[in-house]
């Protein structure tokens, strides 16, 4: 597989797909530059070789075409800055002008494309058909956006002569420049940028090439969300720490008392069956023993702490107790990898940030004894970010959706498009 090291782009043009999505205030200022941050080292390297850069993202959601408040436009100064030299823009990501402004550009050029969402065809998706459109008209319009996207994807592919793909975010979606494009370049033109190379290398290490003791914590609100991770880490880790929300699911099933803590009802048999899988599969399944329980869903709450399976009537869990804090910190200390997604408990209030925080502090210290450790997958992140812990573990990963799914063990089209 080509490496974005290995490769000389001087005198080439090479479409990189980035993730600059980035969340814009209502003046379109841009309120959190992460996403571009992370990607200026593949475009760095390009330029640096004496390449030019065609760039590609999408931004928001845009469903009917062009809308202001989804242009790229609005972040081209910051990254002119960001990259030390002027980025051209145009206003579409196809078409002629496009041609155009791809076929005059010099080496150490960049040009930023138009949201490339404005256009239906990146995401193959049929737009604007009627709510009550007819089986028929839905499988026509459908076949129509599955060709109009194979011009649209050629057309892209067209404007390069190498593509880069450094967008791990939407490495789950097989939309055209995420993935589909790939295809018109050979082996030796298309690779993954830095950040989706360490990405990639991240969850194989979790994944496919993991020292044991391997422990996974899954936390959030609830199992249903997690129930395909769950069922794919089960055949891999040797500990799995079930903690947040749907610790109670699994104390109700197993009979206890929960009171009104969060729980899914129509989950309790699903419960017992993971319960029985990792008895089958010799996982430890390692769950809460004791909760901090609130008297109401607030920060100011009355608390107080109680055995899990003896929660009160009218008290909820709202994070795990002392007891398990110090049952997952030994687990998670003695462990070689480790994988945590979803805080213990309600951890946006001050007050129930505890269960995560002794999370967080124990992967830091297995980390500290060589144990590779990532976190990742949405709210995990935001855990480690508040208690400045990120640098502290082997990976943060920025993945989102793309991580979960990795860990459900699903191929990610963005991943295979490149891999082959
Ligand atoms: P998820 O998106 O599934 O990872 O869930 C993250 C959310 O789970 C966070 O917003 C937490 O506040 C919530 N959560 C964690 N523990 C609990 C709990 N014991 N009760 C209610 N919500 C919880």
């Amino acid at each position: 597989m080509q490496t974005i090291d290995n490769y000389n782009f001087a005198g080439k043009k090479a479409f990189v797909r980035v993730d600059f999505n980035v969340p814009l205030d209502e003046n379109f200022n841009i309120t959190d530059d992460t996403r571009m941050v992370k990607a200026l080292p593949t475009l760095k390297k390009i330029l640096a070789d004496g390449g030019s850069l065609i760039i590609g993202s999408h931004l928001g959601r845009p469903k009917k075409g062009p809308e202001d408040k989804f242009s790229l436009r609005h972040i081209v100064a910051h990254l002119s800055e960001l990259l030390g030299t002027e980025v051209k823009f145009v206003d579409d990501c196809v078409g002629d002008k496009v041609k155009a402004a791809a076929a005059a550009l010099k080496p150490g050029e960049v040009l930023l494309l138009e949201n490339l969402r404005f256009h239906a065809e990146e995401e193959g998706k049929p737009r604007g058909l009627a709510e009550d459109a007819s089986d028929e008209e839905k499988a026509a319009a459908k076949k129509a956006i599955k060709a109009s996207q194979k011009e649209f994807t050629k057309e892209l592919a067209s404007l390069a002569d190498v593509y880069v793909n450094d967008a791990f975010g939407t490495a789950h979606r097989a939309h055209a420049s995420t993935a589909l494009m790939a295809e018109y370049f050979t082996p030796e033109n298309k690779m993954f940028g830095y950040l989706m190379g360490k990405e990639v290398a991240a969850v194989n290490k979790v994944m496919k090439e993991m020292v044991r003791p391997f422990t996974a914590i899954m936390g959030g609100s609830k199992v249903s969300s997690k129930i395909d991770i769950i069922e794919n880490l089960l055949t891999k880790v040797d500990n799995l720490i079930i903690a947040g929300g749907m610790t109670y699911t699994f104390t109700k099933a197993l009979g206890g008392k929960i009171g009104n803590s969060i729980c899914e009802d129509d989950k309790l048999d699903l419960a017992l069956e993971l319960i029985e899988k990792a008895k089958a599969n010799h996982v430890n399944l390692v769950l809460a023993v004791d909760a901090k329980i609130a008297d109401d869903f607030s920060n100011d709450a009355h608390t107080d702490f109680c055995d899990v399976d003896k929660i009160p009537d009218g008290w909820e869990g709202m994070d795990i107790g002392p007891k398990s804090e110090a049952l997952f910190a030994d687990v998670i200390k003695k462990s070689k990898t480790i994988l945590w997604n979803g805080p213990t408990g309600v951890f946006e209030f001050d007050n129930f940030t505890s269960g995560s925080r002794a999370v967080a502090e124990a992967i830091v210290e297995a980390t500290k004894n060589g144990a590779f450790s990532l976190v990742g997958g949405g709210d995990s992140v935001a855990c480690v970010n508040k208690f400045g812990l990120a640098d502290q573990v082997s990976y943060v990963s920025t993945g989102g959706g793309a991580l979960l799914e990795a860990i459900e063990g699903k191929v990610l089209p963005g991943i295979a498009a490149i891999q082959g």
